[in-house]
């Protein structure tokens, strides 16, 4: 249904889940304020989050700052390659991304992956017009542009930065303080929540794609000659795949499968990957995204990101499309690699053999003094390059001179020029060592979820109409893990009895942690309603039999059901509390 996204977005801003930010200005592209009701609900997903993926796998949490100095993405890559492609309307100006454009319009499902030559060729092809107004975009360059958000650290601008794009540079920056704190013992995890920043050439759909947004990231560390994952606690977990295969293959469909039979059948062949989305599809539904309307889907080669080997999105269905809502990705050693290389500090993990090894090791003798001017080149050039040749091929110290090629040092021509070195100079010998260990660069694997679009996932999947004595209502039927109020408490009439009675059963919900809500105002079915459409499990009415009555019992109404008990007000919290915590 159409409709649903829009009755969404409407009732999210009438009830203070999410509106478009700075209305008082016009409100601009791809900014979103929670209210009330969505900052708790973002808040209990994000708990639910932390419980699962920090908590319950014993994986630590940092906060980073969201905005890092422009070296962190030239080593990251960032700069370099965070585009999308991009194509301006002629006639209005506006710009769009030209591989929406494509897919919107063609067969083409990947078009990002496409050369930008043959995107300007599709666009021509299919006569492709400006969504916006409708002006055709043939022979319009598409263009690059780079997503990050840039900006000056202090005044001036010689210190240029970035907002993050996302959380987890903050996390692989920090590697080398982190694996002191797990006590430099792989596997490890670090988890963050925080916000991203990228500026989307077209953001739309609401809170589905943002120019601010918050991921919740899982930065796992594995060793990948020695780690496995426990893919026993996940392997009965039933999923529905839709791999790379069945995507190219002319009337491919979605598997259901279980995790177990699906590392088995080399389907997710990354088994790190596999625990992860094992243990992520139970997490959705329990807060409450519909199982029916959610897969896994895997990343067609083009697709995927310049550093992963296999990823896998959780994607959820909204009126009729796929979004993606996660990524699950083996990010390999790329990320460490690349911090080693740009930066000062050191980006490994030493690793401790079981028992020491004996290893040969050929060396040439580093003292430069036997190395006179007439070998050419700067002495420690030299050394360094027969220590290399040593390392590489023993066979070159055979004869009486060795050759090593070095730079000229011609100025700009920098030419390789060979040199002889006779081998009685280069002190060449292979000797035995025993080494405890050596250094390793662990590999991550990437569980990075997106909190806004899972929101806004919960509350579509939520959405519900139906009919109740003669009216129609319209509800959220939220996980009460979730719902941003948990129990609605009314007094049945205005009246000082009733009313302090259901101030004191506000006070007792809220010791016990229970998210209760007072409401006076208006009759008491549309007291019920307001509460429907904020999702709010319960309601609980105070009225004259709760105060004339010996025994003290509550009205409890529930929310899908709409049915009524009368409860004992001395168990009310308890049993709600129950309820609740499942
Ligand atoms: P897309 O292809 O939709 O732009 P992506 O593949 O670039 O997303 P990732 O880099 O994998 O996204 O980011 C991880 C998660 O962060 C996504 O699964 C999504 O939930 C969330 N995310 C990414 N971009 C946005 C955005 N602009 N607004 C809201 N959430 C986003």
């Amino acid at each position: 249904d159409e409709q649903t996204s829009e009755k969404l977005v409407e009732l999210a801003k009438r009830r203070g889940y999410f509106f478009q930010s700075s209305g008082a200005y016009g409100g601009v592209g791809g900014f979103y304020t929670f209210g009330p009701q969505g900052a708790s609900l973002k808040g209990n997903v994000e708990d639910a989050w932390r419980d699962r993926f920090a908590v319950a796998e014993g994986n630590m949490e940092i906060d980073a700052p969201t905005i890092m100095p422009e070296p962190v993405f030239e080593a990251s890559g960032h700069l370099e390659t965070f585009d999308d492609m991009l194509v301006e309307c002629p006639e209005c100006g506006e710009s769009h991304r030209a591989d929406h454009v494509v897919e919107d319009n063609t067969e083409y499902e990947d078009a990002e992956s496409l050369p930008i030559p043959e995107v300007e060729e599709v666009i021509a092809e299919y006569e492709l017009v400006c969504p916006s107004c409708g002006t055709g975009l043939a022979g319009q360059a598409v263009e690059t542009f780079n997503l990050m958000f840039a900006t000056n650290i202090g005044p001036g601008d010689s210190d240029p930065g970035y907002l993050r794009p996302e959380t987890a540079q903050g996390i692989f920056v920090e590697f080398p303080r982190l694996k002191e704190y797990a006590r430099n013992q792989l596997p490890f995890g670090v988890t963050q929540i925080g916000r991203a920043y990228r500026n989307e050439i077209s953001p739309r759909r609401s809170i589905i794609r943002t120019r601010e947004f918050t991921q919740a990231e899982l930065e796992y560390f594995v060793d990948p000659e020695e780690d496995e994952p426990d893919l026993e606690s996940v392997e009965d977990v039933e999923v529905t795949l839709y791999p790379a295969s069945e995507q190219h293959s002319e009337g491919g469909d979605e598997l259901e499968t279980t995790i177990g039979e699906a590392v088995e059948d080399g389907i997710v062949g990354d088994e790190w990957v596999a625990y992860f989305l094992g243990i992520a599809k139970p997490w959705y539904e329990s807060i409450g995204v519909d199982m029916d309307r959610f897969r896994f889907r895997q990343h067609l080669s083009g697709e995927r990101s310049h550093y992963a080997a296999d990823c896998w999105d959780a994607e959820s269905e909204i009126d009729g499309n796929w979004i993606e809502l996660a990524g699950f990705a083996n990010r390999t050693d790329y990320d460490l690699s690349k911090h080693d290389e740009y930066s000062d500090d050191r980006f490994t993990i030493f690793k401790q053999y079981d028992e020491p090894k004996t290893v040969e090791r050929a060396t040439v003798d580093p003292d430069m003094s036997y190395l006179g001017p007439e070998f050419g080149g700067a002495a420690q050039d030299v050394v360094d390059a027969l220590e290399t040749l040593a390392e590489r091929d023993r066979s070159a110290f055979e004869s009486d001179v060795v050759e090593i090629e070095l730079e000229g040092e011609g100025g700009g021509e920098n030419e390789a020029e060979t040199h002889e070195i006779p081998v009685e100079k280069a002190g060449f010998s292979v000797d035995e060592e025993t080494i405890a260990g050596e250094h390793i660069t662990p590999h991550v694997i990437e569980p990075s979820f997106g909190v806004d679009r899972v929101i806004y996932t919960v509350l579509h999947h939520a959405y519900r109409e139906d009919e109740v004595d003669g009216e129609e209502r319209t509800y959220l039927a939220l996980e009460p893990e979730v719902a941003p109020t948990f129990v609605g408490v009314f007094p049945l009439q205005s009246d000082d009895d009733l009313e302090s009675v259901a101030d004191e059963i506000v006070s007792d919900l809220r010791k016990l942690g229970l998210s209760a809500t007072y409401d006076d105002s208006g009759n008491i079915g549309r007291r019920y309603r307001r509460q429907d459409e904020v999702g709010t499990p319960f309601c609980v009415t105070v009225d004259y039999e709760t105060i004339e009555n010996e025994e003290t019992t509550v009205t409890v109404r529930e929310r899908d059901t709409t049915d009524q008990k009368r409860l004992p007000v001395e168990d009310l919290a308890e049993t709600l509390a129950e309820i609740r915590d499942g």
